[in-house]
């Protein structure tokens, strides 16, 4: 039987957490991160299989990081579930868990404060301030604990990846940014640990983000952005449950906002919406 070390709500964790990884990097193994805020699904477990398929280590961490929630009751709420999530990687046959208790990961508040410029300043960055700065800083020290050769983010967080490859780039970690497709229900929603929270209908309502997105992305070259865009508008509008912050087709590699007079060759299309009381993002890349 494989033997998960578990580093999890204890003191002293990041040191064996660095204890392990740097025996392994001795031994020439290459180390496959991905990190996690818990309450596991498929979408993460996806991430975790991609790095077993690539790396000779998988580390996977779970902290609910307070510093990238600007909204205290939805950190209150988010969904944690650690011995689930610990049997679920345990299956995975991943090498290392590492879930940090918040004094030990934060021994002091941090100071610093990160700002990736354009790349951050829209979409999620406008609507959530200080998000991404937090989720710069957490990845950094998570960074520097783990020293993985290669990093896996979802897609589904689009923007955060393109923070994530600035973070990696401008700040010099020598670590493969690798990015994996969203995992979806067959409904087409997303799958997201905040789904948790929605009702048997709020789940079928919220479904028609993605069928939305779609309908832009299929409109796309014969209509343009613009026109697309209102095809996703029209489709959201029939359901009054589905509240819509936001919805922007982008250069997925800067997060710049495209209009109609934009050229961009493979475009995503964006989308932040409520639905009963929830907060969803989802996005559609027209290269996949
Ligand atoms: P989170 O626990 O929400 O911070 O997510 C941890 C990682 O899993 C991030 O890189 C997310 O982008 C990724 N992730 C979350 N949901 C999905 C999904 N449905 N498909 C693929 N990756 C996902």
């Amino acid at each position: 039987m494989n033997f998960t070390p578990i580093t999890m709500n204890t003191t002293g964790e990041n040191k064996t957490v660095k204890y392990y990884v740097r025996s392994w990097r001795k031994e020439e193994k290459t180390i496959g991160f991905v990190p996690t805020m818990g309450a596991l699904h498929e979408g993460h477990l996806d991430l975790v299989r991609k790095a077993r398929e690539t790396c000779d280590k998988v580390v996977v961490s779970i902290f609910v990081n307070p510093l990238q929630f600007n909204n205290p009751t939805d950190l209150e709420k988010y969904p944690r579930n650690l011995e689930s999530d610990v049997e679920m990687l345990v299956k995975e046959n991943v090498d290392l868990i590492y879930a940090p208790l918040p004094m030990e990961f934060y021994p002091t508040p941090p100071n610093v404060s990160l700002d990736f410029g354009k790349v951050s300043s829209v979409l999620e960055g406008e609507m959530r301030p200080g998000h991404f700065s937090g989720v710069g800083i957490v990845v950094a020290r998570l960074f520097h604990i783990v020293e993985p050769h290669k990093a896996f983010f979802g897609a589904k967080d689009l923007q955060q990846v393109a923070v994530i490859r600035n973070l990696i780039n401008d700040l010099g970690f020598d670590i493969e940014l690798v990015r994996c497709p969203t995992k979806r229900e067959t409904s087409g929603l997303a799958l997201s640990s905040r789904n948790k929270r929605l009702s048997e209908s709020g789940k079928k309502t919220a479904a028609e983000i993605f069928a939305g997105l779609q309908l832009a992305m299929a409109g796309l070259e014969e209509f343009g952005f613009e026109e697309a865009k209102k095809l996703a508008r029209q489709h959201l509008e029939k359901y009054p449950e589905i509240k819509t912050e936001y919805l922007e087709w982008v250069n997925p590699e800067n997060m710049e906002i495209l209009s109609s007079t934009s050229q961009q060759k493979n475009p995503a299309i964006c989308i932040a919406a409520w639905v009963e009381g929830i907060r969803l993002i989802d996005n559609l890349l027209s290269e996949n």
